[in-house]
């Protein structure tokens, strides 16, 4: 189709760019209706440009807009050549100092915590950096998207508004100059024209509702009829509906469908078919039918082409206006004229209105962009802001109005603009007086929520979906109050007063409509069947807790507004309860002569509900009140006789009754929506407008009234008056056995009144309530917490509640109160309470919950028992009251309280059964502390005369009165002092008598005492202290044995746990001792230890024994018996790759002789160390696949490992595992013949070795060339002169036991499949080569770990790392035993051949090509295949050598040939060493062959030292090799780290120290071997710079270079784009810190297929660049992040800490983050161990939900 159409558009385009814009102009400058004449030049062009085909082709369309109607405009508004025009209008500019930078979806915002205005004031990058508040404490988060910096916004910053960038020209500021003065008369006109019909026509189209006909000024009279298809994006459907549907309806491929998705999505709008109107109609009733079912349908429709065309251009338009005002302010503010002017139409005409209230009809892109051009424009001059921000205020509820029917998310609302005009405190102050936006907004909010009960109260029982719906949109308008409310007055006009208290009414309409909503009944019998509705009510209060705080705050700035909003709250109130008592009988209480009337009610039987916010309120501003001193001043302003003080208790007493019930379990039967409800009540984001003013309120009630009244009602409202009120209940009620239930139910119930008696007089650290300011009381919490346990910064600022600045206020006083600890290299720093704030510890701090209460009391009594105190926890010493509430310490001594405390004392000298509990009995003794402490306080701050009123002592020394007589409380503490069943309070009773006797003694020495009495209990007393204090100290000392006892027997247990630990790992044990024993026996001395050849140290063969982990039985390892294997796993690396762009294109094909010396990519084989029978670890496994099967067909569940795939977890660490290894003793000693003959050397070796290569490569082609002329074959062979011993007709004899075969042939088939990811096919002849290759790769990749570290080479190795390598090497080396012999010597030979060339092999890889470590190995390894059919008694020593030797030869000329040999401008010294003399000599003859090509001769010093260096790994790694191989112990000084570790090399690898010896030795052959090696092709390429080759040493590869400063990271993530749809941003941008690749992850744009399924990109991304492992950084998350195959990964720590050493996982907190070293340190470590999977799976065996994660989207 487009290819029909190709010839047509392309006349078109040729004709449309002859159109000249110069011309275009002239005309507009001449017309007279210019309206006419542009509309008709769009009318005309735009169809013929946009919209031509069923894609849109951006570029092109952009190119022609801007030739044919972009260009015209701007010619007319420069009045000529725009690119002069513009930059002169530049230049006259002058720029606002504004920044106004509008933010991308996860660019990086700061805040500055000390000087922004609010937290939604930000600064972008650029101008924080150049800002004083870089150096201040600051907060990074990323933006959303929308929003733009407010840099250089006075009112947004209490200092420092400017950066140094906007801070330019402040000094010649005239902040209300006109812009326009800047620009020409005729410039002005011609601007407010063109500005005028475009941004009208803009408008026009893009608001036009009609899918099939133009504006009638813009329709043409022929035209083709096109038409689209559009589909347009909701947030019903789902991504995959959407994708599906498109499949079905318009029959593209998935890929096609997924395109239209992400555009729809992103865009809010894409066309999915294009043609004739049927065409497209078909295509849409499809689409609606799929999508109609459960929901409404997507919303599609079919539009004429021409208005989609012109649609386009509209929104090309907006983003042009947007670029043209950049060049001048002038400009910018003739388009905010334009935009604000009204139109014909009046009120709310102009465009600017217009286009806000068909928002919610405009789809996704058109809202985004007219957004954005208001905020580059209308927002950035002030003026306009100014009446924008009135218009969008009259606009208000119609906005708001539309957002409830809209469904796009608020984000892309007009709505979400109020930030913006809201949160400026002019604006905001402007808004509520001028237009009464409190009002407004709070009117809109209730009227949307219209669900009410018969009292009026808001009900959100059998909310439908759509109110449920509405109610979540609702709640962005209580934010919108709260950025009203967020800046304060300074200064009040009366206009604000009368304006803020209208709001205050409606606010309290609301409150109102809360008050007692959700209202309970408690459940007897039956359990409610359906758990009750409860969030929709708390979610209110939570949101609404900062607007009822912030309605506080404002109060309290203004005497006049607190008294006017205390007055009418109050009214509210009582229109609330007013009616509290009607229809009961009062009823009369009477304890101790005291008597009240209260009603009768129960909260267990009648409606009580949680939600008082009225009442609450109250009680806050009665704080605020007692606060402000006006409640002295002036009492007449105050309605304080229309207090009453029972009215004010009872509602908020109820609620408090109600949670005592609830602990006493008396609601089981409500179900789950209460327990919730009373925990968020308590909890940290409700507590402060909930709970906390249910105390201040039952405070202040309490302190207007008698305390025994207030007693009583409480009693009564706790159901326990008939207890305190009959004497001898306690003694009926020890006999009710049969009600054990409920004497439990009344002794709970009682703890927790007694509870509730501490709290009102204790608690005072609310300013207002107690002589405190706010420091106190933040002090306060943070003790309290700390007293718990050390904590972390960020779990401390969880338990404190924020304000509506985010802020805890806690920095300004940990330091006073807490020491910080700093973290290690896991874990976080920690604050520590400081000494000697332990005093101040409360036990029934109110904030506590029962958990926390009990633990601060553990660690508070384990403290002082380690301070060697007495463990009483007495209250601490509190601050007075404030005069309003002075009256509440008289509760203290009340006759009530007096009466209830005797009791319970009583009860407890008794000590009868259930009538009485501990707990009781020390809050009983807590609540003595307090009244003591307090009359200390009196008398201690009384003043001379000053009659102290409060006199506790006198009281409790009174024995009580008729009828029961019982003793004085005083008594009854001293009795209970001795109770055996009391051991743990003794303390406390002490602590009590002894401040008692105190008080005692300063009333004596004050005044006469009246108290004489008692004078004879004090004498008995001392006495008495006496032998206590003997009694104490005996005590302590048994207490201090005790502890010894208890020290030493859990130092026992831990012996034991570790003799246990070293039973498992007894075989390492026996391996690590035999060894120490070897290597102290006198008998080899340190010179003669050679690791190979025919001089290697012969070894004694040490026995090994080693005890199975599954049966514990005990087995030595031999030859014969059955097999013990370890467990292991093998997996790809690619962590030593110099090219992560290689991998393995074709497995099936691929031939991995030859391991290239980039590493690309390598097969590396790990093991936990422990040993298994082999046919023991076949049971398990079975099992474990039995088991895992049956568990799959159950659940459906994965597994932390994949048993298909053969992997199990260590039976015993758990590790994983995908195979194991047998355990071998040193095969070469099996293999080893007596060397009878002289050894050859290496010349002769080679020659023997080739011809013996030669017979068999005949011998082979004579096999396969035909199998019928056998005979002649014979021949053949006999013609061969068989090298002299050699039989290639002998077949060694398999010296291992059938199950060890098992094991070998099952080891490395495992290594085949995992290393080439094949299917396992032990026959493959690969097999053996990939076993080598594993061993190779494995010594390479713990050969570079201990150099990277700096480690010695024999240094003390972990145990499994030892065990693996010397069962690895072992199995390596036996493997040949169990494949064909003909395989690996063919092996052999094209081994062999890439050193000694050889006709039959060619296309071998030259010697750059080679990593000539793995060609060690394999030719070491394949080489006793040549030797068994040997008999001319060269032995496999010998061997060895050789091979070593050649190797060792060719690397070092690979060195020679690849190092970068420039001189550095050093003078040559004539070279004077030895070694240096050969060198040169050396590379002379190599620069011979190679022709002129090496470049130059350099020194003799240098070329040592650049041999030295590169060869240095090589023979480190051969070290590890030979001594795993051949068991020779390495000389003792490799075991320390020292620098000269070159010689022993060496030496005991049985090299010359002058390696180049080696060359002179052998010069015969070896001048001839480097000549083949340097006359290869590939060689000279690579002389001539044609292609590039590794050299040496290779360098260790790193993980990337993290920034210092998270932010930065976070910046150069939120630049990156998504690379598949087109500049969109990425929603999960991450790192691969392997090789610093930014991704799009977790996004449908950037799924790839991978073997048959879609994965995300970041898995895609390990299958190149780490082989199947990733190590990635999600940036937006700050979340490192392991991935492992397709279906594993997890989670871990980032190594980013903020200044309280923590981790900031999902950035949450906003802390500045910086980079910690160590940690990143020990990231990088666990790659170079390929430790990543086995990270993984100890992760998601801790954790399993991890398991359940589709890792393979990311
Ligand atoms: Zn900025
Ligand atoms: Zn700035
Ligand atoms: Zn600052
Ligand atoms: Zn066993
Ligand atoms: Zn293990
Ligand atoms: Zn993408
Ligand atoms: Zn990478």
């Amino acid at each position: 189709m487009a290819s029909e159409l190709e010839p047509e558009v392309q006349a078109i385009d040729r004709s449309l760019l002859e159109c000249s814009a110069e011309e275009i102009a002239g005309k507009w400058l001449q017309a007279t209706d210019l309206t006419r004449e542009v509309y008709q030049h769009l009318a005309h062009y735009v169809p013929q440009i946009y919209c031509r085909g069923p894609n849109p082709f951006p570029q092109k369309e952009d190119m022609l807009a801007q030739h044919v109607l972009l260009g015209p405009m701007e010619w007319y508004l420069c009045g000529e050549d725009p690119t002069f025009g513009f930059p002169k209008l530049e230049q006259a500019n002058k720029p606002s100092h504004l920044c106004g930078r509008v933010f991308k979806v996860g660019e990086p915002t700061y805040s500055c915590r000390d000087c922004a205005v609010d937290p939604t004031c930000v600064l972008c990058m650029e101008c924080f950096l150049g800002s004083i508040h870089r150096d201040h404490r600051y907060r990074m988060t990323t933006s959303g998207g929308g929003g733009f910096c407010d840099c250089g916004d006075i009112e947004a910053w209490k200092e420092g508004p400017y950066c140094q960038k906007h801070d330019l020209n402040t000094s010649e500021n005239e902040e209300e100059e006109d812009p326009l003065v800047h620009l020409s008369e005729d410039v002005i006109a011609r601007t407010y024209n063109i500005f005028a019909i475009m941004f009208r026509y803009a408008v026009e189209i893009l608001t036009w509702e009609k899918e099939n006909e133009l504006p009638a000024e813009l329709e043409l009279e022929e035209q083709s009829d096109t038409y689209y298809c559009m589909l347009f994006n909701d947030e019903v459907h789902t991504y995959e509906q959407v994708i599906y549907t498109l499949q079905k309806a318009v029959n593209c491929t998935q890929k096609e469908a997924i395109g239209f998705a992400t555009t729809v999505d992103r865009d809010g709008r894409r066309s999915v078919r294009y043609g004739d109107f049927q065409y497209c109609e078909q295509a849409k009733s499809v689409i609606v039918r799929n999508t109609s079912r459960q929901t409404k349908p997507l919303k599609v429709q079919v539009m004429h082409s021409s208005i989609v065309a012109h649609q386009n251009f509209g929104l090309k338009l907006l983003s042009w206006l947007g670029n043209v005002i950049g060049y001048s302010d002038g400009l910018r503010r003739i388009l905010c004229q334009v935009g604000l002017q009204e139109g014909p139409d009046g009120e709310s005409s102009s465009l600017v209105d217009r286009l806000m209230l068909s928002d919610s009809k405009l789809w996704k892109g058109a809202r985004s962009m007219y957004h954005q051009l208001f905020m580059s424009s209308l927002l950035m001059d002030l003026k306009y802001k100014k009446l924008f921000a009135i218009r969008f205020a009259k606009n208000y509820q119609q906005l708001q109005k539309d957002f409830m029917e809209d469904d796009h998310e608020r984000a892309v609302s007009v709505t979400a603009l109020s930030v913006q005009f809201f949160t400026a405190p002019t604006l905001a102050r402007m808004l509520i007086t001028e237009e009464n936006l409190m009002t407004t907004i709070i009117k809109t909010f209730m009227d949307h929520l219209r669900h009410r009960d018969s009292q009026g109260r808001f009900q959100f029982e059998r909310y439908t979906a759509l109110q449920a719906f509405k109610f979540r949109r609702v709640q962005s308008l209580i934010l919108d109050l709260k950025y009203v409310l967020i800046s304060k007055p300074t200064e009040w006009s009366d206009e604000l007063r009368e304006k803020f208290l209208e709001g205050f009414d409606a606010f309290l309409e609301l409150l109102k409509c809360m008050q007692g909503m959700d209202p309970i009944t408690r459940q007897v019998g039956q359990h409610i069947e359906m758990e009750p509705e409860w969030e929709a009510a708390f979610t209110l209060q939570m949101k609404l807790t900062h607007v009822i705080s912030m309605m506080q705050d404002w109060c309290a700035l203004d005497e006049k507004v607190l008294i006017e909003a205390y007055k009418k709250c109050l009214a509210v109130l009582m229109q609330c309860h007013g009616g509290f008592t009607d229809g009961e009988q009062p009823i009369t209480l009477n304890i101790c002569g005291h008597s009240v009337e209260t009603i009768r009610y129960c909260v267990s039987q009648e409606k009580v509900s949680i939600h008082l916010p009225v009442s609450r309120l109250l009680a806050g501003l009665h704080v605020l009140l007692s606060k402000s001193e006006v409640a002295y001043k002036f009492p007449e302003l105050l309605p304080l006789s229309e207090l009453s003080p029972p009215m004010l208790i009872e509602h908020p007493l109820r609620c408090l009754v109600l949670c005592a019930q609830v602990h006493a379990g008396m609601w089981r039967r409500n179900g789950f929506s209460l327990v919730n409800q009373i925990y968020y009540y308590h909890n940290v984001k409700c507590r402060r407008e909930m709970f906390d003013k249910d105390i201040i309120m039952l405070q202040t009630g309490v302190s207007m009234m008698d305390p025994n009244h207030f007693l009583m009602i409480m009693l009564s409202r706790f159901e326990l008056y008939q207890i305190f009120s009959t004497p001898d209940y306690g003694k009926r009620f020890s006999s009710e056995i049969t009600h054990k239930d409920v004497v439990q139910q009344n002794n709970t119930l009682i703890e927790e009144m007694l509870y509730l008696i501490i709290m009102l007089v204790g608690e005072r650290f609310s300013p207002g309530v107690g002589q405190v300011d706010a420091t106190d009381e933040i002090k306060r919490e943070i003790i309290h917490q700390l007293s718990i346990k050390p904590m972390a910064h960020s779990e401390l600022v969880k338990s404190l509640p924020e304000d509506e600045n985010k802020e805890t206020g806690m920095e300004g006083v940990i330091e006073a109160v807490a020491h910080f600890k700093k973290p290690g290299l896991t874990g976080r720093g920690m604050y520590e309470l400081k000494p000697e704030c332990a005093k101040e510890f409360n036990l029934y701090f109110y904030h506590f919950s029962r958990a926390e209460q009990s633990k601060a009391e553990e660690a508070q009594r384990k403290l002082k028992r380690q301070n060697r105190e007495d463990t009483a926890l007495p209250p601490p010493v509190l601050p007075p009251f404030c005069p309003l509430f002075a009256s509440l310490v008289n509760i203290l001594q009340s006759d009530v309280l007096l009466c209830i405390m005797r009791t319970i004392l009583q009860w407890a000298v008794e000590h009868n059964g259930y009538a009485w509990s501990e707990s009781m009995l020390q809050r009983v003794l807590h609540l003595i502390g307090m009244a003591l402490q307090e009359e200390k306080q009196h008398l201690e701050n009384a003043m001379e005369e000053h009659v102290v009123t409060f006199t506790f002592t006198q009281k409790i020394s009174k024995p009580g009165e008729a009828p029961n007589n019982s003793p004085s409380i005083l008594a009854m503490l001293e009795t209970l002092q001795n109770a055996p069943y009391l051991e743990v309070h003794k303390d406390m009773i002490r602590w009590i008598l002894k401040t008692f006797n105190a008080i005692k003694k300063i009333r004596e020495s004050s005044s006469t005492s009246p108290v004489a009495e008692t004078e004879g209990t004090i004498m008995e007393e001392s006495s008495r202290d006496k032998d206590k204090a003997e009694r104490k100290r005996k005590a302590e000392i048994a207490r201090l044995r005790r502890e010894k006892i208890m020290a030493q027997m859990s130092e026992m247990q831990r012996h034991f746990i570790d003799e246990n630990k070293e039973l498992f790992q007894q075989t390492l044990e026996l391996d690590a001792s035999s060894s120490a024993v070897l290597d102290n026996s006198p008998v080899v001395s340190d010179k003669t230890l050679i690791a190979l050849g025919p001089a290697k140290t012969q070894i004694s063969e040490q026995r090994q024994f080693v005890t199975c982990i599954l049966c514990q039985e005990e087995q030595e390892v031999k030859v014969e018996d059955s097999a013990m294997v370890l467990a292991a796993f093998v997996q790809r690396s690619t962590v030593l790759s110099k090219n992560r762009n290689k991998f393995i294109q074709d497995p099936e094909k691929y031939d991995p002789l030859f391991m290239h010396p980039d590493l690309s990519c390598g097969t590396h084989t790990g093991s936990c160390g422990h040993v298994m029978h082999a046919h023991c670890w076949q049971r398990y496994f079975d099992s474990v696949q039995a088991k895992e099967q049956r568990r799959q067909q159950r659940l459906r569940l994965h597994t932390s490992y994949d048993v298909e795939n053969g992997e199990f977890l260590c039976p015993l660490c758990e590790c994983l595992s995908n195979t194991v290894i047998p355990l071998l003793l040193p095969p070469r000693n099996i293999f080893n013949r007596l060397n009878f003959s002289d050894q050859p050397n290496l010349s002769q070796w080679i020659r023997t070795v080739s011809q013996q290569i030669k017979a068999l490569q005949a011998l082979r082609k004579a096999g396969s060339a035909s199998d019928t002329a056998s005979s002649k074959n014979v021949e053949k062979v006999n013609e061969l002169q068989l090298p002299e011993g050699f039989r290639p007709d002998f077949q060694p004899k398999n010296p291992y036991s059938e199950s060890i075969k098992e094991m070998l042939t099952t080891f490395g088939t495992a290594t085949y499949k995992v290393g080439l990811k094949v299917h396992p096919n032990e026959e493959d002849p690969r097999v053996p080569i990939m076993c080598w290759g594993s061993c190779a790769y494995t010594i390479q990749s713990i050969e570079r770990i201990l150099s990277d570290e700096d480690k010695p080479l024999f240094g003390p190795l972990p145990c499994r790392l030892d065990d693996c390598l010397r069962s690895l090497t072992r199995f390596a080396a036996a493997h040949w035993t169990v494949v064909s012999l003909s395989v690996v010597q063919g092996h052999f030979g094209r081994l062999f051949a890439s050193l000694v060339p050889n006709d039959s092999h060619e296309d071998l890889p030259c010697i750059l090509d080679i990593d000539m470590f793995h060609l060690l190995v394999s030719l070491v390894l394949a080489f006793p295949t040549l030797q068994c059919q040997d008999f001319s008694g060269i032995s496999l020593g010998t061997g060895d050598l050789h091979i070593f030797h050649l190797v060792t030869m060719a690397h070092i000329v690979q060195i020679l040939l690849t190092s970068c040999t420039e001189e550095n401008g050093m003078d040559q010294e004539n070279p004077t060493g030895e070694e240096e003399l050969a060198v040169l000599a050396l590379y002379k003859t190599i620069h011979q062959y190679t022709g002129s090509a090496l470049r130059g001769t350099p020194s003799g010093w240098h070329l040592w030292r650049t041999v030295k260096a590169g060869v240095m790994p090589f023979l480190k790694c051969s070290a590890l090799f030979f001594h795993y191989l051949n068991g020779v112990p390495p000389p003792p000084d490799f075991q320390a780290s020292g620098t000269n570790n070159f010689e022993h090399l060496c030496n005991y690898l049985s090299l010359p120290n002058n390696l180049i010896c080696l060359f002179q030795e052998n010069s015969e052959i070896m001048n001839s071997l480097i000549e083949s090696w340097c006359r290869n092709n590939e060689v000279r390429r690579y002389l001539e710079g044609e292609r590039d080759a590794i050299s040496y040493p290779r360098e260790s590869n790193k993980l990337i270079d993290l920034p210092e400063d998270y932010s930065s990271l976070i910046n150069q993530a939120s630049n990156f784009s998504c690379p598949k749809s087109g500049g969109d941003k990425s929603r999960a941008p991450t790192l691969c810190l392997v090789c610093g690749a930014l991704l799009c992850s977790q996004s449908y744009c950037c799924q790839t297929e991978l073997e048959g399924e879609d994965v995300g990109a970041c898995t895609a991304h390990t299958y190149s660049c780490g082989s199947g492992a990733g190590i990635f950084l999600r940036v937006r998350e700050c979340q490192v992040l392991f991935l492992a195959g397709k279906t594993k990964g997890c989670f871990y720590s980032p190594p980013y800490l903020d200044d309280y050493g923590e981790t900031d996982q999902g950035l949450r907190r906003g802390n500045p983050l910086r980079l910690c070293r160590e940690r990143f340190r020990k990231i990088q470590k666990l790659w170079h161990q390929h430790s990543v999977t086995e990270e993984i799976g100890h992760a998601q065996e801790a954790n399993q939900t991890l398991v359940g994660i589709d890792w393979q989207h990311l």
